[in-house]
């Protein structure tokens, strides 16, 4: 067993060792710049191209054409809510969201509110998904865009985006999910789920940092988006800059690799998952698991150790096995996520929680140690909580 155990693959995950393959005769010899009419021009299109085809075929666009190259999930989410928000101003300045969006949602919504729009933040249930009579309540006759991810980045709850759709399609109004977590890990069918627009990243799925992409429908209805990247007019006008060839036949790669594995590998990570969690719950009392088992991303587990405060878990363990806190993905702000909050994590609890993010590289004999490592630091860690001792616990 090598340390650090990495189970932190929220945040990021390792390039598969495919993936590298496929990109290093890229970066080797086709440096051309796609846009050029030269042989080497043409021949760094043809990759640019086939990793938009394998890309699409992921998440069963009809047409290749419909997926935009960009930076990441990130500029995807900026492209789809700024860009739609643009366009359709003159129907109405209103959107739908939720309150457990990530950041590089939730801060362009504030953004458009600072220019006049309205936007409505939808609560969740404590497992962490929306209730689809408060979305049909909170349509009006000005809303303009849904924007619900597929999966939550901390606690791993899965929406039930084909209802969704379902319902936006029946009132006309654009549906947009940030698949950032969900893409590669479970099953996403932009047709079968009317889904309007999609973001999504290569480095959340075993391929390169700094590619992702959108995918924005062309027909019923044909989307329209303003750029928000001005310049040479690449992908169609809507987003301008040099193609990282290399980045995209690695994220095509991995988006390849994805499709034809992902329902062995889901059902792998499952199995290490509940195998963490049987053993956490085995081995220690006070413990609760944040959202719900049902509708969650196969290999997330988030978990609050009463008693016990995160960060000081966190660094116990830090030097053997890799994983995020309670306050993780804003971890450059120390505050209690938000998520927890809107899922009715209790205050002192949120300090406790504990994310794990198993990924496909992980092994039962990782798990194992993770283990036993958590359970004996918790018990030692509780020995100095006066709370804990003083409730009889030791
Ligand atoms: C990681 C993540 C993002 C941001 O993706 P980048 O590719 O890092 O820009 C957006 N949304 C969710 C849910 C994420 O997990």
């Amino acid at each position: 067993m090598k340390f650090p155990i990495y189970l932190d693959h929220h945040a990021t995950t390792p390039l598969d060792p495919r993936v590298l393959e496929a990109m290093m005769p890229v970066l080797k010899h086709e440096f051309a710049n796609p846009a050029s009419h030269h042989p080497f021009g043409i021949k760094a299109a043809k990759l640019a191209e086939k990793a938009r085809e394998e890309i699409a075929a992921l998440i069963h666009a009809e047409d290749a054409q419909e997926i935009v190259f960009t930076s990441g999930a990130t500029e995807s989410n900026n492209l789809a809510i700024k860009g739609v928000a643009e366009i359709y101003q003159e129907k109405g300045r209103h959107m739908i969201t939720t309150a457990i969006e990530h950041k590089a949602v939730l801060e362009p919504c504030r953004a458009l509110e600072r220019a006049g729009y309205r936007v409505t933040y939808l609560p969740v249930t404590s497992g962490g998904l929306i209730q689809l009579g408060d979305l049909e309540r909170a349509i009006t006759d000005k809303t303009i865009l849904i924007s619900v991810m597929a999966a939550n980045n901390e606690i791993g709850s899965i929406q039930d985006l084909a209802a969704i759709g379902k319902i936006a399609k029946a009132k006309g109004i654009l549906f947009h999910a940030d698949a950032a977590q969900a893409a590669g890990k479970i099953h996403l069918d932009v047709q079968a789920m009317e889904i309007d627009l999609l973001s999504f990243s290569a480095h959340k799925m075993y391929g390169p940092k700094g590619v992702g992409a959108l995918y924005i429908r062309k027909k019923n209805p044909r989307v329209r988006v303003s750029p928000q990247m001005h310049g040479g007019g690449h992908e169609n006008g809507l987003r301008s800059g040099t193609l990282n060839v290399a980045g995209l036949v690695g994220f095509g790669a991995a988006c390849d690799i994805a499709r034809k594995e992902m329902k062995q590998e889901a059902s792998r990570v499952l199995a290490l998952r509940e195998r963490l969690r049987k053993g956490l719950w085995e081995g220690l009392d006070d413990i609760y698991l944040n959202g719900s088992l049902e509708n969650r991303l196969p290999h997330n587990l988030n978990v609050s150790f009463a008693y016990v405060e995160g960060e000081s878990l966190l660094m116990s363990v830090n030097e053997e096995i890799a994983v995020s806190s309670g306050s993780a993905c804003a971890s450059a702000t120390p505050e209690p996520s938000y998520v927890m909050k809107a899922i009715g994590v209790p205050q002192e609890l949120i300090h406790t929680a504990i994310r794990f993010g198993l990924g496909r590289f992980n092994t039962e004999e990782e798990i194992d140690y993770t283990v036993k490592r958590f359970v004996d630091t918790v018990k030692n860690l509780r020995t100095t909580s006066p709370i804990y001792v003083l409730k009889g616990g030791i």
